[in-house]
């Protein structure tokens, strides 16, 4: 079979270019060549490490946190635990390790995993195939089974589709914003930007903070996202709930271009080869609460994940690993520095909750926002 490049290639010469996010999906969806559906890009084999991977205390506190929600919600005797992306299904295994704290809450809870690879949905069955409690899967949120719930994604929102647009007049305001393509020049994958302004169905997507902007200034949206937030809303107008991301991205809205691939844990080039590297782009957690607060949608202030955890008691894990695996200690140091350190995880990662009418702050959180 032909290269995903030039396919890709093909594809632009015959119908024009593509957006980013076309750009993205195809590369990272594709069901035959994309990125996802053909391998397990995770651990030190792999492109890329997560925090889950990093060390079980992440996914254990998540554990705690989640029957500390389903406590705040009353006690459902039916809860649906939802995880959107869970890679290789490490983190809901030691969440539902950790959950076996509390029995009732195992009682009531069913986990529905939403994964877009086959091949990790593979990995999935294996990681859980003891779990305590029933696992199925579905194919989006909104096919999931309705119900009280608690929905999780740890670095899922990141590989999500996005869009850039350059503001080109920024004395048109928002008309000023032309969106950056995929082209293909001199036989290669290169960008470009549309000659047209975008339309104002798209110009309604934009953050608040294009007002603030410069002549080439950058923006990204995150269109699918803005689909979760949507789905979260309908979800917790039925049921209760809560939903929490914890991701990499600044607490407001940033300008500047953060797609970015990945190929063995080293950045490369976008266009170097599609298909065979991870692709995500930062996640804009301020665009996230002006999209919850534009649905009344209750959502907290993001907070570091470095604060998030430690409220969640990770030391005190920590402390607790060591003393019960000794030869363990300075591993298990190591990996509480790097969950936590500010030039590690501790700062670029945030975590953030949405969550139905009427419940308290959630764990972890300073104030809704
Ligand atoms: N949460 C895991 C994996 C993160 S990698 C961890 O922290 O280790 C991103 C995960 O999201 C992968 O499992 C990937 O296959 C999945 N994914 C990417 N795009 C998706 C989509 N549109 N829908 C569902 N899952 C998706």
């Amino acid at each position: 079979m032909q290269p995903l490049k030039d396919r890709l290639i093909a594809k632009i010469n015959a119908e024009g270019p593509l957006s980013i996010a076309e750009y993205m999906t195809i590369c990272l969806l594709d069901p035959v060549q994309g990125y996802y559906p053909t391998r397990d890009p995770l651990g030190s084999d792999g492109d890329f490490i997560t925090a889950p991977e990093i060390s079980q205390m992440f996914g254990e506190v998540i554990g705690l946190w989640c029957i500390q929600t389903w406590q705040d919600m009353g006690r459902p005797n039916r809860l649906h635990l939802i995880e959107l992306g869970p890679g290789r299904g490490i983190m809901m295994s030691d969440i539902l390790r950790a959950a076996q704290l509390d029995k009732a809450f195992m009682k009531a809870v069913n986990v529905t995993l939403i994964e877009a690879s086959p091949a990790l949905e593979a990995v999935q069955g294996k990681t859980l195939s003891s779990a305590p409690c029933p696992i199925s899967w579905a194919a989006s949120l909104d096919k999931a089974p309705q119900g009280p719930a608690i929905i999780i994604g740890n670095e899922f929102l990141d590989c999500l589709p996005i869009r850039q647009f350059i503001q080109k007049d920024r004395f048109a305001g928002r008309a000023g914003w032309q969106e950056r393509m995929v082209a293909v020049d001199d036989g290669n994958l290169r960008f470009g930007i549309s000659p047209a302004s975008i339309s104002e169905t798209v110009q309604a997507t934009l953050p608040a903070a294009q007002e603030d902007a410069k002549d080439d200034d950058l923006l990204e949206v995150c269109p699918a996202s803005a689909q979760i937030v949507d789905q979260v809303k309908a979800r917790f107008d039925r049921d209760s709930g809560r939903a929490l991301f914890i991701d990499y991205g600044p607490e407001t809205t940033e300008f500047g271009d953060s797609l970015q691939a990945l190929k063995r844990h080293k950045k490369v080039g976008v266009f170097s080869d599609p298909g065979n590297t991870d692709l995500t782009a930062r996640v804009d957690f301020g665009a996230l609460q002006e999209l919850a607060r534009a649905v009344d949608l209750p959502v907290t202030l993001p907070v570091p994940q470095r604060e998030f955890l430690s409220k969640l008691g990770l030391e005190m894990r920590a402390v607790a690993l060591s003393r019960a695996q000794p030869n363990s200690k300075d591993k298990i140091a190591r990996q509480l520095h790097r969950l936590t350190a500010s030039d590690e995880m501790g700062e670029l990662f945030k975590a953030i909750c949405f969550q139905s009418e009427g419940l308290s702050l959630p764990l972890g959180f300073r104030e809704l926002a």
